[in-house]
């Protein structure tokens, strides 16, 4: 009798990912499969400094731990789905992170920097009513390597290496998601854009944008020195809790104490900026700019007026250019400094508010717990 021979599949080990550690964990890494630290530097330069993907190529390491590290790790990089250009420079690209979900990441050039837009989620769960991502549901966080592969990514596409031409010069969480729901992942991240082995950027020119997760701005405080904006859009609860809902949990009472606490004993140029979107009718009228320079009261900050960026079923529209001067007029003369956001991109649908990814599970719409990371639920 012919006996059947079971064929036992090798075992396919589960490769460690080395794009998304930072300094500290690549550092443990390489203790723990017996290596010297001061590889986990080399290493990191490699991916982060000379964008390079395979082992073969990081001609400093020996051939013995290449071999090693192609067996036990990798590093892995979504893959481009589609790029579009706008007419005044602006890159959007598409990225899929599995073969259910994509988001965008925008590259906006300007006369003396680069920003790179980048997304902390896959879609958003907070339903802010003017948001494009917000009006599409939640489907998850982002881990570290597919967040810092969007930095990765659109230096390859712009073909620069850091180490040798930095052309990203400013990077903000202004993609798609709420970034302080995702501090578990978003943090390590912005420690390798601000580590001088990886991206070395400053900390002025790394921004975690946040609609007032206020715990979560408290662990900012502790954890780590970036640069905060705040998506403040309302100056008062009744319209705040309509445009923001998660001010229905952390409203202006608890939120604005938080930005104080932000910028005690920082720097004397330390600052948070405030996002104010122009939206026609609705927070832009005299009331609104007197409120707000009320609730801002001797908070050290710089206001940044976004005229709305209108995307397809919605119902609000853009301040009219007098609206948004007159407002702008009014914040200036009670001594506050202001700027007012040129929008860019607008053609490929690349603004502010209009991303949308690829998100293949939108149940998640209707779900208001969502767990932070740190336990914190809202
Ligand atoms: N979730 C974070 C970061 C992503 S949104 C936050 O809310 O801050 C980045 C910025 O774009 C925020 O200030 C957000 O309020 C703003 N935004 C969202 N939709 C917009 C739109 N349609 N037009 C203009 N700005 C918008
Ligand atoms: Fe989420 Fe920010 Fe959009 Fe609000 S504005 S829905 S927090 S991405």
């Amino acid at each position: 009798m012919r006996q059947i021979e079971e064929v036992v599949p090798t075992q396919e080990i589960t490769k460690v990912d080395l794009l998304g550690m930072d300094r500290a964990a690549m550092g443990a890494y390489f203790t723990e499969i017996g290596e010297k630290p001061f590889r986990a530097t080399q290493v990191m330069k490699w991916i982060h400094q000379f964008g390079v993907a395979d082992f073969d190529e990081m001609t400093n390491l020996s051939k013995a731990l290449r071999e090693k590290l192609k067996r036990v790790a990798h590093v892995r990089t979504p893959k481009i789905v589609e790029e579009q250009r706008s007419t005044d420079g602006t890159i959007k690209w598409l990225l899929e992170m599995d073969n259910k979900n994509a988001v965008e990441v925008v590259f906006i050039p300007e006369k003396n920097r680069g920003t790179l837009c980048i997304s902390s989620q896959v879609g958003c769960a907070l339903e802010c009513t003017f948001c494009s991502t917000g009006q599409q549901g939640f489907n998850r966080n982002l881990e570290n390597w597919e967040i810092i592969a969007q930095m990765w990514v659109a230096n390859k596409a712009l073909g620069c290496k850091p180490k040798e031409e930095r052309i990203i010069s400013n990077v903000v969480f202004m993609g798609m998601g709420e970034p302080l729901l995702n501090v578990k992942h978003v943090f390590p991240v912005a420690r390798i854009l601000m580590d001088d082995f990886a991206y070395g950027l400053s900390k002025r020119r790394v921004t975690i944008s946040t609609s007032g997760v206020v715990p979560a701005i408290d662990m900012i405080k502790s954890e780590l020195d970036v640069s905060l904006a705040i998506s403040l859009h309302a100056t008062n609860d009744a319209l705040r809790d309509i445009l923001v809902p998660i001010n229905k949990k952390y409203p202006i009472a608890e939120l604005m104490p938080s930005l104080y606490r932000y910028v005690e004993g920082g720097h004397s140029k330390k600052h948070v900026t405030i996002e104010y979107v122009m939206l026609d009718k609705v927070n832009d009228l005299t009331e609104h700019a007197h409120e707000l320079v009320e609730i801002l009261g001797d908070l050290p900050c710089k206001v940044n007026l976004i005229p709305f960026n209108p995307f397809p079923n919605t119902d609000y529209r853009r301040s009219s250019n007098n609206a948004i001067h007159r407002f702008r007029a009014i914040l200036e003369d009670k001594g506050l400094k202001v700027t007012v956001r040129k929008t860019r991109g607008e053609d490929i649908d690349a603004a502010c508010g209009q991303l949308a990814g690829k998100v293949s599970d939108r149940t998640k719409r209707t779900q208001h717990v969502v767990e932070l990371d740190s336990g914190i639920k809202l």
